[in-house]
């Protein structure tokens, strides 16, 4: 079946070689775009969908969230904006909460998120395990996020949990967890940072989950200055994710690596703490994504819109840096060239904005502005 989108007054590509194009149109057939150029000059199609001047984007990349758990930390949230400091540990109450919870209840509210994430106009998404962190319970989450993307992640080492100590949890981490969630996962993740995983921990794991054939990517610097995101760069991680405190030498490594700065401002927002300073990775070179960090303890959002309304107004980026980080940042996140660009050949994965351009999404913020998806 092909498609003609056609009146499209603003086309954003992420396609460096015309990244933005008035008076568009574009051509899918089936799941793959086809065609992209000037409105009334495309070729014939089965169907034809107008766009009435309206903005086309990328579908949004979100490369960053946890979206199999069960419960609910509004208590936590409460506190917290009534004064109290976020610290990793509220990650074991949705351990207790995912561990007691059945498939069915993990599987449904998964695919619940995913459908409100499709809604606000993501078309990938990432999805990590890390709220079971037993063999059974993390090998669980996996094969239930499989189901619904190819990007999925094993975060076995999102915290030690009680009942064990750091040096048997690394060594389940490394051996049977990942023996049994290798077949589920592509990515293997680690939240490098005080009071979860010190750098040679982190390095260990990173190095036993590619050795098994997965991925590397690093929860990094999110809370304090450490070593993730320089074992990030060392690894040829795909991603580091937080980069919220950076040193100098930490902004060079990512400017001259192939390790996307994944920033996540969700997470300061939900825990009401200073930003990542997107416009220093930016001007040194390092290639940028936003993400939602979609989780229910630190960032319950699951708009990339909020995000990057975020992102323009706290990090100093501006529209187009905001709307390139949330799609082609995104892919690149993933190590992925079939999406987050508009072009021939790609996934048809775009988005129609109920506005004239993509700036409108940092421009007014909190408004819904999705009118349609098309996803491959
Ligand atoms: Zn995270």
């Amino acid at each position: 079946m092909s498609l003609l989108i056609d009146n499209i007054g603003l086309l954003y590509t992420g396609d460096p070689e015309r990244e933005e194009l008035t008076g568009a149109a574009v051509v899918i057939q089936d799941d793959r775009i086809e065609w992209v150029g000037e409105s009334g000059r495309a070729p014939q199609t089965d169907e034809r969908h107008d766009a009435q001047g309206r903005a086309v984007i990328p579908g949004f990349v979100d490369s960053h969230a946890h979206l199999v758990f069960a419960g609910d930390r509004t208590a936590e949230f409460n506190a917290r904006m009534s004064g109290q400091s976020y610290s990793a540990g509220g990650i074991r109450t949705t351990v207790a909460a995912t561990r007691a919870a059945s498939e069915e209840a993990l599987d449904a509210r998964m695919r619940a998120l995913v459908a409100e994430m499709r809604a606000q106009g993501t078309t990938t998404v990432e999805i990590k395990s890390g709220y079971g962190l037993t063999v059974d319970d993390e090998a669980r989450a996996l094969r239930l996020a499989r189901q619904v993307t190819e990007e999925t992640t094993y975060l076995g080492a999102h915290v030690v949990p009680q009942g064990i100590e750091a040096d048997a949890y690394v060594r389940l981490v490394t051996g049977d967890m990942l023996a049994a969630c290798a077949p589920y996962a592509k990515w293997v993740d680690v939240f490098c940072e005080r009071g979860a995983f010190d750098g040679d921990q982190t390095r260990e794991i990173l190095t036993a989950g590619t050795k098994a054939g997965l991925l590397p990517r690093v929860h990094a610097n999110q809370l304090t200055e450490g070593p993730g995101v320089r074992i990030a760069v060392e690894l040829d991680a795909a991603s580091a994710d937080h980069c919220t405190h950076l040193t100098d030498a930490d902004v060079e490594a990512l400017a001259s690596s192939n390790t996307v700065a994944t920033l996540l401002p969700g997470a300061e927002f939900s825990t009401r703490s200073p930003y990542p300073d997107a416009r220093r990775l930016i001007d040194a070179g390092a290639t940028v994504a936003i993400a939602t960090d979609c989780n229910p303890g630190s960032s319950f959002t699951s708009s990339m819109a909020f995000c990057i309304a975020l992102a323009v107004r706290e990090m100093r980026m501006t529209p187009l840096e905001a709307i390139r980080a949330a799609t082609y940042g995104g892919a690149r996140a993933l190590r992925r060239d079939d999406i987050g660009v508009i072009c021939a050949g790609n996934r048809a994965d775009l988005v129609v904005l109920d506005a004239p351009s993509y700036v409108h999404l940092a421009y007014r913020p909190g408004v819904p502005m999705i009118t349609r998806v098309f996803s491959s």
